[in-house]
């Protein structure tokens, strides 16, 4: 296993990547990584992601939810509960990415009546952690957007419990959430969802 420094440079790399894809516009988004059973590591906020490097990341206690020994004025992403939340629900959940893209903004509106958005009969649901066909269906549940985190990470472990194969959700008008075992994980179903919505949306254009 990489060390903690070599695996957040790691991590860092792939945050710039994804920027490069327009995938993190206006300083938005955030990305964690355990580093321990009951540590993790949260983006910094406010960091222009083309430039995040592995100092923009923090360290923060799961259960307590505090920030070991920040730099004064600096803090971890607004969404800092959402990954805590996740954390807790899911021992096996040890990398969360979010990303802010325009499919994933367009459809989360679109489908949040519906409560779920559905993709089925691709390829590319290999790639999400226990599909191991195209003839599978991964239903992503879309949450109502809100600046009260705290409440919808409340949503969000409420529907885990009904839901415990969950391998994403989206927020409407916000954008996607996805996790994995390693970064790696997360990566790779984080690249095969954007894909998967661009696909969907491409598709609702053409008819
Ligand atoms: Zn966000």
């Amino acid at each position: 296993m990489p060390n903690i420094s070599q695996q957040l440079q790691e991590y860092a790399q792939y945050i710039r990547e994804w920027n490069a894809h327009g995938w993190s516009p206006a300083t938005s988004t955030n990305y964690s990584v355990r580093i321990a059973p009951d540590l993790m590591a949260i983006s910094q906020s406010g960091v222009d992601k083309s430039r995040f490097t592995e100092q923009h990341f923090l360290q923060m206690g799961i259960s307590s939810g505090q920030l070991i020994a920040p730099p004064a004025g600096v803090r971890s992403s607004a969404e800092t509960g959402l990954h805590l939340a996740l954390y807790r629900v899911s021992a096996e959940t040890n990398a969360i990415v979010h990303t802010h893209t325009v499919y994933n903004t367009i459809l989360s509106e679109r489908y949040l009546a519906q409560g779920y958005l559905r993709l089925a009969g691709y390829e590319l649901l290999k790639a999400i952690d226990g599909y191991t066909t195209h003839e599978s269906v991964l239903d992503v549940p879309v949450f109502a957007n809100t600046q009260y985190i705290d409440a919808l990470a409340a949503e969000f472990v409420q529907r885990y419990a009904s839901e415990p194969t969950m391998k994403a959700y989206l927020i409407s008008g916000h954008g996607l959430y996805t996790w994995g075992k390693t970064v790696e994980e997360a990566k790779r179903q984080l690249e095969a969802l954007e894909f998967l919505l661009e696909c969907e949306y491409r598709k609702t254009a053409m008819r």
